[in-house]
């Protein structure tokens, strides 16, 4: 285990196993802690790694399942090697707490030990054959075979509010890892020097089972070049993306253009709504309203499956539910948010709610510097389907209840709903009814639907389905969470006719 005092980044980028400077330097905003520099990435670097990820490539692609998944259980191995001093500058950078930090590592190392035995058992290469038919009419069938095969090297970028389990060593890198693509990352510069410490995690594992050096590197920001030169280089295959919806389709957009087209899966914002029943309301709104106010103020909001919008009806349990979520909100001290930056954008998220006079505020505070503090604002479905505005997130504790007149309003309301990660409805038995008409509605609308609970917690397993309709994502077909997440970094091929000596390993 080493020393928790131990680790002071020595600020540089990480291609293919050597650790490069560059000319510039940005230095770390830490919400508490020392600063320190770190060398600005370049287009010149991406170019760099993304070479070596590409020669990397010829070996790493070819590479056996047995081997990736050692590859995979090593850097999980390596990432709990430095334990104490990943949750020490994780904290720092980022002012998240411990204990988070602590859980983040547990649900990172568990991904990539879940892609080490997922890719053993096999199933994703959703392996096909079709026998020959030579005697056929009138023609002959040949002898077809089908399995999925990695697609080269593919870009991450680290997010913001997840700097483990979706950064340099996170979901998108290890999925990408367990389908036999190079990885190059763009580090966040929220966390640069937690990304540092994991990749050198991840160059011990390189060395210890004998990896090609390109399969991984790191190149940190600090200029906004970096990002659009790695979603631009023609060596990239796949962009793995958390984030904005503007720095999202921003990317999305250049990936779009490029004289070859890649895929760029962004999983961006969602509101994540919630309908909630009146049956349940009339047995159980005031314990739902606290719980929301639970979840919704976790990790200071910045979850991208923070249930933002709550759909009530207009009544006495309605109104219990939301004097119950204002005061377990008021209760609620100030946390620090991960950036100036994001705790900027949800004080002015929160004034785009102020100066509106069709949203009631419940509950509103002032939140200083980088902390955040709740609000919780109501206004009615009218008003709700007229403005925009009010269905955009806002990344931080942030509530907003829509009270609607009755079940014909609940479902309008449901149907006028973007794209989303998540949605959620609170029933009991007696809201069967309702609930059988808001599923196929919602189910159109989001990637997971939720029945009696909360968002915010991803699983992180087979069944799991972290994405959704634009906007929640770029790309309805995938998930950025669990062991279906693979697919994104795989591409099917046909082998006809081919001898057993020509076909990949895992067609033998
Ligand atoms: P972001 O601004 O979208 O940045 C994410 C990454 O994309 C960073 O590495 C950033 O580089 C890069 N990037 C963004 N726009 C770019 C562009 N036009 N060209 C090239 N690179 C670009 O997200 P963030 O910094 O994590 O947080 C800002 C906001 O994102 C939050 O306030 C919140 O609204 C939202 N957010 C959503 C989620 C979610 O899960 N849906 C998660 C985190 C944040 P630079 O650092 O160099 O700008």
């Amino acid at each position: 285990m080493l020393d928790k005092s131990v680790f002071t980044p020595h600020g540089k980028h990480l291609i293919a196993g050597a650790w490069v400077a560059g000319e510039t330097t940005f230095a770390s905003e830490p919400a508490h802690g020392p600063s320190h520099e770190f060398s600005v990435g370049t287009p010149a670097l991406v170019d760099q790694a993304c070479k070596a990820a590409e020669e990397a490539f010829w070996t790493y692609g070819y590479t056996t399942r047995e081997a990736r998944a050692e590859f995979l259980n090593a850097i999980a191995d390596e990432i709990e090697a430095r334990a104490e001093a990943i949750t020490e500058i994780g904290t720092q950078e980022t002012g998240l707490p411990e204990g988070r930090l602590q859980g983040e590592r547990g649900r990172t190392t568990g991904q990539l030990r879940l892609f080490a035995s997922h890719i053993l058992k096999g199933d994703y290469l959703d392996r096909r054959h079709d026998e020959a038919l030579p005697d056929r009419q009138p023609l002959p069938r040949p002898d077809i075979k089908l399995v999925m095969r990695p697609i080269g090297p593919v870009a991450v970028f680290g997010a913001s509010n997840f700097p483990l389990a979706f950064s340099t060593a996170g979901g998108d890198t290890a999925a990408a890892l367990a389908a036999g693509c190079p990885v190059v990352v763009k580090g966040h510069g929220a966390h640069p020097g937690t990304g540092e410490i994991v990749a050198e995690a991840i160059l011990a594992a390189i060395e210890k089972t004998g990896m090609p050096k390109g399969v991984f590197s790191l190149v940190q920001g600090g200029k906004r070049d970096v990002g659009q030169a790695l979603v631009q280089h023609p060596l990239i295959n796949a962009v793995g993306f958390t984030g904005s919806l503007g720095g999202g389709r921003a990317l999305f957009d250049l990936c779009a253009q490029r004289e070859v087209p890649i895929p760029f899966f962004g999983e961006l914002g969602s509101v994540n709504p919630m309908f909630l029943l009146p049956e349940a309301m009339k047995a159980r709104g005031a314990e739902i309203g606290t719980g929301w106010a639970g979840s919704l103020t976790m990790g200071a909001g910045q979850f991208c499956t923070n249930p933002g919008i709550a759909v009530v009806e207009t009544g006495p349990a309605g109104d219990a539910f939301v004097a119950a979520a204002a005061e377990a909100l008021k209760g609620a001290s100030a946390q620090c948010m991960l950036t100036d930056g994001i705790a900027q954008a949800y004080k002015d998220g929160k004034s785009r709610f102020d100066g509106r006079n069709a949203v009631k505020p419940v509950l509103t505070t002032d939140s200083e510097g980088r902390s955040a503090l709740p609000n919780l604002f109501e206004t009615d479905a009218a008003n709700y389907l007229q403005d925009h505005a009010l269905g955009e997130e806002v990344f931080g504790p942030l509530g907003l209840v829509v009270r609607v007149s009755g079940a014909d309003e609940m479902e309008e309301l449901a149907r006028g709903f973007e794209g989303q990660l998540t949605a959620t409805i609170h029933m009991d038995e007696g809201d069967t009814g309702l609930a059988q008409r808001l599923v196929p509605v919602l189910e159109r609308k989001a990637g997971r639907l939720l029945v009696n609970g909360f968002p915010t917690g991803v699983e992180v397993c087979d069944a799991m389905v972290h994405g959704g309709p634009y906007p929640a994502s770029t790309n309805f077909g995938a998930t950025s969470v669990g062991t279906l997440s693979i697919r994104r970094f795989l591409r099917p091929v046909s082998y006809q006719n081919l001898p057993d000596a020509l076909l990949p390993g895992d067609l033998k």
